[in-house]
């Protein structure tokens, strides 16, 4: 490479920061906000004046979510544009990413209102899955030439296995992975349960099926959950009559996934130590982290056979696909070293 000359940008990777309000253990411990998010300018700025050496860093970012920032605007900044992608027949990614603590699955799921009279539907707090079937059926029930199948499946990754939330049985099923000699870069998970989705209301009743399923598995299995990763996936198969009597066929993937949190993931991108020590090492989390490099430094090897989720992912990250990551922090100086591990990692994929 010529010295001096900038690195291409992979426009195919987009990277959001998200930030929580400080919670009221945060406050009763007298932690104060280190953070400064503006939303106009996208940038995150962490002032650290207590500690012996005060300093303050800026990173910038395709989108920047401030504490008092709502469900309904990190929807339309960072998920509407992709499932308009999903729409027209691409496959895409979206990730939370963060410390455990920080509103992954507050972003990935939502949660209900307290007091709530309303529905899902119009419920502020609720998140990117359901939103996204919402758009998903509104814009293909618009369209009156189409035919189309939507279907959804919802597994958990932990420890290198594979669960499936969906399932009938109460026991969660191990599942396992194939490669598909039919399509190339796609894999198989034999005995993953794939249902069909009718109507964006029967969208909560299989969400909450899967996070009841995904609190037995914890359960049963003695995990920690914060130690897993969920993966909720949605294939939607589109047939449309054109104009001139062809039948036009197009098939688009959107993978949603809460990740593990990532406080095992030092600020070098390699496990702590400590980690290392207690076994705690989450094999899918480094290796996404090495996917993602590869893909933004346009590497000729990606590792996505390194861990089942990069295997399980892999027709949607990296070629045509759109990958999208949200990372979440907290804005607590108790936690200013995992958030600048996160802000870190999240910059990297930029
Ligand atoms: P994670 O999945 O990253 O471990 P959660 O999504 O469970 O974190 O969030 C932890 C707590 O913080 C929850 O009680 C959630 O309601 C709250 N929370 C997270 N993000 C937000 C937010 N942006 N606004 C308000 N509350 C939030
Ligand atoms: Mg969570």
């Amino acid at each position: 490479k010529a010295k001096g000359e900038v690195k291409e940008k992979n426009q195919n990777i987009h990277v959001a920061v998200r930030c929580r309000p400080l919670n009221g253990i945060e406050k009763k411990q007298g932690s104060c906000s280190v953070l400064n998010c503006d939303r106009a300018k996208r940038e995150v700025t962490v002032k650290e004046r207590s500690g012996i050496h005060p300093f303050t860093k800026t990173y910038n970012f395709d989108h920047v979510f401030a504490p008092d920032s709502q469900q309904i605007d990190v929807y339309k900044a960072v998920v509407k544009p992709v499932v308009e992608e999903v729409l027209s027949g691409y496959n895409c990614t979206i990730f939370a990413y963060g410390q455990t603590g920080t509103g992954k699955t507050f972003t990935m799921e939502g949660e209900r209102s307290e007091n709530a009279s309303m529905g899902w539907d119009e419920d502020p707090m609720t998140g990117i899955i359901p939103r996204a079937l919402h758009q998903i059926f509104e814009e293909l029930q618009r369209q009156t030439e189409v035919e189309f199948s939507v279907r959804v499946s919802f597994l958990e990754l932990y420890n290198e296995e594979l669960f499936d939330l969906l399932g009938s049985t109460i026991d969660p099923l191990r599942l396992r992975i194939y490669e598909d000699n039919t399509k190339k870069g796609s894999v198989i998970i034999s005995g993953l349960e794939e249902m069909v989705v009718r109507s964006k209301d029967e969208v909560y009743e299989i969400l909450q099926r899967g996070t009841a399923k995904r609190q037995t598995a914890a359960t049963l299995m003695n995990a920690v959950s914060s130690r897993s990763h969920s993966v909720f996936s949605v294939t939607i198969h589109i047939k449309e009559n054109t104009m001139d009597g062809e039948e036009l066929l197009k098939t688009g993937k959107l993978y949603l996934v809460d990740l593990a949190g990532s406080e095992n993931i030092g600020r070098s991108g390699a496990v702590e130590k400590r980690a290392r020590e207690a076994g705690n090492i989450n094999q899918s989390l480094l290796t996404l982290g090495r996917v993602i490099t590869a893909l933004v430094e346009h590497a000729p090897h990606v590792p996505y056979r390194e861990s089942k989720l990069t295997r399980l992912l892999q027709d949607s990250l990296g070629g045509r696909t759109k990958t999208s990551i949200i990372a979440t922090i907290s804005p607590a100086s108790v936690n200013l070293e995992e958030t600048l591990s996160t802000l870190d990692y999240a910059f990297r994929a930029k």
